[in-house]
């Protein structure tokens, strides 16, 4: 076969269409088998063992590739998946990827993407009614860690002596940010070039939130040790235990000190839409700027990530370096050329994700799921509190419940107690009837689940617990 000849076939609308509706069906068969509890959550296989199957030639053509891939993933449609931090994607949000997949238009500039354009910032508009910014906007970009980085680059650009863009700095700056908080901020602190030196980290209250009252003497120590602090960081929440920071409390600290509070909402900040547990955003609207993903708790596929600000001129100031081939010296600001504003030049059309769900189902449907999950989250948390075979770690703020195994007859030794819910959590994963994953507080290990799938009941976590129980006196005998 010629060249030519196999462009021809690779774009054909029929062959297209066919193999579209057999991937559909493929996915709704996977939709209707996990959603009735059958098959597994997780296949574990060892890496070796799967690469040599994907390097042997055994796989032909889309289907089988892509049943494969189904076969070889976790199932987090299964309403045992109780384990990271994604969403469990609506379907049809799942089809707006398909969308921006094909159309694949860059958005960074008005021309690329129009249309995506304007719903982009009909999204970020709901975003700041909801956070209670007036006169707020912001951007979508590729994930929480990329838009935390950018909130600081944006904290940076607007510090009263501005100029380490151009210039650079020797000066050491740093940022103030709760010890449990996501490693990304750790990371963006670094990537600045602010080393070690550049976060403080500030310890926990017994409810793993930061310590707002251990602020006054950090910030006093590290002005005295000649640092410049610019920002703090509140989690909402942090992510190992589901925790949210006092926002109220850092907001107050930093206008009296004029920092600038940036709000790192990636999993919790959709609790703005919970009209039950949206008081756990308090605090939010005095912000300077705000991160929330929607592929976390807003049923979207990853990565959509919303960074908003409470002045919309803040985000153009985070690049300030223009690309002159891209906007031919146009001096207003823009909302419309994204690319000015985001760390992406070629941007997915990720707000059409979001806007999708709303559309079909309106926004009540975040409503409705933050609080469905916020209180099954506190149910679990009642059981575990009632049973006198687990201990909880902390009573939940979110979604995220952070627990242990502590059998009667087990000794008291702490060591004893980590490495056996460590044995458990790695059998639950090998077996696979569920997915739940582990967090280390100090020196203690804890299973940890997050309840993102909106199919789970309370019921198959009291199944979890059993299993636990199994597989504890499994190990012990
Ligand atoms: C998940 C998470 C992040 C990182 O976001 P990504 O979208 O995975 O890059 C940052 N902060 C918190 C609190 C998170 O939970």
């Amino acid at each position: 076969m010629n060249k030519e000849s196999l462009l021809k076939k690779a774009y054909d609308p029929n062959t297209f269409r066919q193999k579209g509706h057999e991937l559909v069906n493929q996915l709704a068969d996977l939709l209707a088998h996990t959603q009735n509890r059958k098959g597994k959550v997780t296949n574990p296989k060892p890496p070796e063992e799967l690469l040599k199957f994907w390097k042997s030639h055994s796989v032909q053509g889309s289907h089988d590739l892509f049943q494969n891939v189904i076969d070889q993933s976790t199932k987090v449609h299964h309403p045992k998946y109780i384990g990271h931090q994604v969403s469990v994607p609506v379907p049809v949000s799942a089809l707006s990827n398909l969308l921006s997949g094909l159309l694949n238009n860059g958005m960074g500039i008005y021309e690329m993407g129009e249309g995506a354009t304007a719903i982009e910032k009909i999204v970020v508009d709901i975003f700041c009614d909801h956070i209670g910014y007036k006169g707020g906007g912001g951007v979508f970009t590729s994930g929480g860690t990329l838009a935390n980085l950018t909130g600081l680059l944006a904290a940076r650009a607007s510090y009263k002596e501005k100029k380490i863009w151009t210039e650079g700095t020797s000066d050491q700056y740093c940022i103030m940010v709760s010890e449990m908080a996501h490693y990304c901020v750790d990371r963006a602190v670094r990537i600045m070039g602010w080393g070690e030196n550049g976060i403080i980290k500030v310890p926990v209250n017994d409810g793993f939130s930061m310590d707002t009252l251990a602020l006054s003497s950090l910030y006093d120590k590290a002005t005295k040790d000649g640092k410049k602090v610019l920002a703090i960081v509140g989690s909402a929440p942090c992510t190992a235990t589901g925790s949210y920071d006092d926002l109220h409390a850092i907001a107050d600290f930093c206008k009296d000190q004029k920092l600038w509070f940036h709000v790192d909402g990636a999993h919790g900040g959709p609790a703005i839409f919970s009209k039950k547990y949206n008081y756990l955003m308090s605090g939010a609207e005095r912000a300077d700027s705000v991160v929330i993903d929607a592929h976390k708790m807003m049923l979207t596929p990853a990565l959509t990530t919303a960074l908003l600000f409470k002045r919309k001129d803040d985000s153009y100031h985070t690049f300030i370096q223009d690309a002159y081939y891209l906007w031919e010296g146009q001096e207003d600001r823009e909302w419309y050329n994204l690319a000015r504003r985001t760390f992406e030049c070629t941007k997915v059309m990720m707000a059409v994700r979001v806007f999708t769900i709303i559309k079909e189902y309106g926004i009540k449907i975040f409503d409705e799921y933050v609080t469905r999950q916020y209180n099954l989250a506190r149910e679990f948390a009642e059981v575990l509190e009632q049973s006198d075979d687990f201990e909880l770690a902390i009573f939940p703020d979110s979604n995220i419940v952070c627990f242990r195994y502590i059998p009667n007859y087990q000794s008291n030794n702490q060591e004893d107690i980590s490495e056996l819910n460590r044995k458990i959590r790695k059998d639950i994963f090998q077996k696979g009837d569920f997915y739940l994953v582990q967090t280390q507080q100090n020196d203690d290990l804890y299973l940890r689940v997050s309840l993102m799938n909106p199919l789970t009941t309370m019921d198959d976590l009291k199944e979890v617990l059993d299993e636990i129980r199994v597989y504890s006196r499994e190990e012990l005998t």
